[in-house]
């Protein structure tokens, strides 16, 4: 008798902790400072003021990171990117120990993807960024292929111990844009598990969505694909997932158009032409920078080889969209999709 009165004054009193709990609202906060995208969090905080000072911690950290891996603009007293490609072909030059990780991680992309994915080839990029941006014609072939005779990337020598970059080749240049949004989300989802700032949050930059810990119900985020079929105005569809990463590479982010035909963002280092052979590949992944890296990898690679390179890694999916538009699953992709449009 003892006993039972002892547990239901325990259920009772933890009914009552439960009661008295405040319970965590969704809060939204969306921004277009950081890395030329729409950067959003999502999450659950006591109240708004709560989420506002908690996500401003955060956005501290997007700046810094944006600063850091920004290839078009200086900061006062930063070594980023943008000094890197400026001096480093003079000098070594020392940098954040996170520029540090990011290229050595890129090395190693740009291995598994046969050198497809080549931070390195900032010099080609260059003159497709002019070109798009005039928005006129297509660049000059024999200009391309003198820009890709400095791309690479064992050029670039990474000094750990000083925390040092120096180029070799003093033409080569950096373009980290198929990389740093990915890198950074996985940072941001570290930094905000270490902080402790939610308890679950979805953080997207531009396409690099990631969703950490848990809803207070315990149902998983669900995030919406875009669609790069632009005859539909709709999702393509919506993932139910929960400490997963999603992204997407498509040809209608960032492209022009010459003589009717789409010239899109994403070059392939082998012809130094826009890749063409799909219109999306949305990625599934543990890690948003691996993700973000298969992502523009498996945009730019024949779709047998983009499966088996899926295939060698545990926890990955992808969807690919053809040029005419049929959609192709990796394996257990679609034990991701609640919805489908
Ligand atoms: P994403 O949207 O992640 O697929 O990345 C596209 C961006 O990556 C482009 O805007 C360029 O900055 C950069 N990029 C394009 N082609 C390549 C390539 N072959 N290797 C590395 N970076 C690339
Ligand atoms: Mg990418």
């Amino acid at each position: 008798m003892k006993k039972i009165i002892c547990i239901l004054l325990v259920i009772a009193f933890a009914l009552s902790f439960t009661s008295c709990a405040p319970k965590e609202k969704e809060f939204s906060k969306s921004t277009l400072d950081y890395f030329d995208t729409v950067c959003t969090v999502t999450a659950y905080d006591k109240n708004e003021k709560e989420f506002n000072i908690h996500v401003s911690e955060l956005e501290k950290e997007l700046k810094r990171y944006n600063e850091l891996f920004d290839i078009y603009n200086k900061y006062e007293g930063v070594n980023n990117l943008y000094t890197l490609n400026e001096l480093a072909g003079k000098k070594a030059v020392k940098v954040d120990k996170d520029i540090i990780g990011l290229l050595k991680f890129s090395k190693e992309i740009y291995k598994v993807s046969g050198g497809k994915t080549n931070i390195a080839l900032g010099s080609v990029l260059e003159i497709w960024h002019e070109k798009r941006e005039e928005g006129k014609e297509l660049p000059d072939m024999k200009e391309l292929k003198n820009a890709a005779k400095h791309t690479d990337i064992n050029d670039v020598i990474i000094d750990e111990e000083a925390s040092s970059v120096f180029f070799k080749d003093k033409d080569l240049k950096l373009d980290v844009g198929a990389i740093a949004k990915g890198y950074t989300a996985d940072k941001l989802c570290k930094y905000v598990k270490k902080k402790g700032l939610f308890k679950g949050a979805l953080i997207n930059l531009g396409g690099n969505a990631c969703a950490i810990g848990v809803k207070p119900d315990g149902s998983p985020w669900n995030i919406a694909i875009d669609n790069a079929n632009e005859n539909i105005k709709d999702y393509l569809c919506t993932l139910s997932v929960n400490n997963k990463c999603v992204i997407t590479s498509a040809d209608n982010q960032r492209y022009y158009t010459v003589d009717g035909k789409r010239y899109c963002h994403i070059i392939d280092p082998d012809t130094l032409m826009p890749a063409d052979d799909f219109h999306q590949v949305t990625v599934i992944c543990d890690n948003s920078a691996l993700g973000d890296a298969l992502s523009t990898t498996l945009f730019n690679m024949p779709l047998e080889e983009g499966k088996k390179l899926v295939k060698s890694y545990d926890g990955v999916e992808a969807l690919w969209m053809t040029k005419d538009y049929r959609i192709v699953y990796s394996k257990g992709f679609k034990d991701f999709i609640n919805e489908k449009v």
